[in-house]
């Protein structure tokens, strides 16, 4: 077979449907977010950057820098180890006992990403947990799907959010089998909130377990960063909850926080937390600088709203479609991938504005979007001139103006 001969005609298929992933190769500028120096074939030049998920400019915060500096000059680069081989760092510990405590729980555990933390997570539960059902909402995550489909056990797809289609399949299921419902409280495309209290109430009717994936939320939501579960006092109520450190906290390293027992189950059966290399200890004193900083200062949580309460007047102002929702994240849908594409590229290279289309498979084809996420770094006038952008460039797309 020749090989590359398959690998590129299967990349054909991306580049016929628009599909096909471009990476913009950006320095971005400590100090200076939501700067960033793009290079690309024809020189180099300063994009404002408008769609990471270093939601609040943690990744540049001088106390987090400093932690890391730290680190390093005081541990040296890499962690030396898995976690039972010598790579389990001061720092480690201190971070676990800072997510616990940030979410309420005995204990938490760190993975080297947040998507290694719900693929292990759920992966082992479900394999490990004799009979185990694993009720999931359709719209989780890629690294939650993987998980479960690795943990082959018994599972239900509930309609997205929908607390009717979760209770049916809860009741259509064996009563005596353990169950556990699996949902995130941001969804990251569309930046609905799942009804956490009613799932929790469903989970107790059907005595269920809860995992919860807060991504998106942690470090935005909650008078100390601790979410969505947070914010409306619900953190004892969830089994597990699953963070990230890469979003909002502006580092690198995912983790749950739980029982003391069910920490200490993944921790002892869980691969992909067992046989691989730990965190660097310099990216957890950054975390835990992040964390507590953000544990005790609201600034950057309220002026990261207001940004978003800024942007979503303007692109109102308009008729520009974007998803009303309760949360940060500004869903600017085009509902074609390559038209997605063509504004992203004019975006990029006339406006110096990078915003990167949001494809299949990512979302469902025929609602291709660009996925605004303002950030307290963006000022007003970064505001108006993306959204002087956008008019320009949907005024000559051959789109109806104001319909999603
Ligand atoms: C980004 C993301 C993850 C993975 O987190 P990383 O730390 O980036 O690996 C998990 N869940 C959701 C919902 C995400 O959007």
């Amino acid at each position: 077979m020749d090989f590359d001969r398959f690998f590129q005609s299967q990349l054909q298929r991306l580049h016929d449907d628009g599909s096909y992933r471009v990476f913009a190769d950006l320095e971005r500028k400590q100090g200076l977010y939501p700067l960033a120096t793009r290079h690309a074939a024809n020189g180099s030049n300063d994009v404002t950057v408008w769609c990471s998920n270093d939601y609040l400019g943690m990744g540049q915060h001088p106390k987090v820098l400093a932690a890391m500096k730290a680190a390093i000059e005081c541990c040296g680069a890499g962690s030396g180890g898995t976690r039972n081989i010598s790579g389990t760092s001061h720092y480690h510990v201190a971070l676990e006992r800072e997510l616990a405590e940030l979410h309420g729980k005995d204990s938490a555990l760190l993975f080297t990403s947040g998507y290694v933390a719900n693929w292990a997570t759920l992966g082992t539960l479900g394999a490990r947990i004799p009979g185990l059902i694993i009720f999931s909402d359709a719209s989780n995550h890629a690294s939650m799907i993987e998980g479960i489909r690795y943990a082959g056990c018994a599972k239900a797809i509930w309609r997205h959010n929908d607390l009717r289609d979760l209770e049916a399949k809860l009741a259509a299921a064996n009563p005596t089998s353990p169950k556990l419902i699996a949902f995130e409280s941001v969804y990251s495309m569309d930046g609905d909130i799942a009804p956490i209290k009613e799932i929790c109430d469903l989970a107790d009717k059907y005595g269920a377990m809860t995992y919860l994936d807060e991504v998106h939320a942690v470090g935005v939501y909650g008078p100390r960063g601790g979410g969505i579960a947070e914010r409306e006092g619900l953190m004892e109520r969830l089994t597990v909850i699953e963070g990230t450190l890469a979003k909002a906290f502006g580092v690198m390293g995912g983790y749950i926080a739980a029982s003391r027992q069910l920490c200490d189950f993944v921790r002892s059966f869980a691969s992909g937390f067992i046989f691989t290399t730990s965190l660097p200890p310099s990216l957890a004193a950054g975390a835990i600088a992040s964390i507590q900083h953000l544990k005790t200062n609201s600034s950057e949580r309220v002026r990261h709203q207001e940004s978003v309460r800024r942007i979503r007047v303007q692109l109102n102002r308009y008729g520009l479609p974007h998803l009303e929702n309760p949360s940060h994240i500004v869903p600017f849908i085009v509902g074609d991938a390559a038209k997605c594409k063509w504004i992203s590229d004019i975006l990029l290279e006339d406006f110096h504005v990078y915003l990167q289309p949001i494809n299949y498979p990512t979302v469902p084809k025929g609602t291709e979007r660009l996925r605004i996420t303002p950030n307290p770094t963006h000022s007003e006038a970064d505001i108006t001139h993306l959204v002087n952008a956008l008019r320009s460039l949907w005024s000559n797309c051959a789109l109806a103006r104001g319909v999603a």
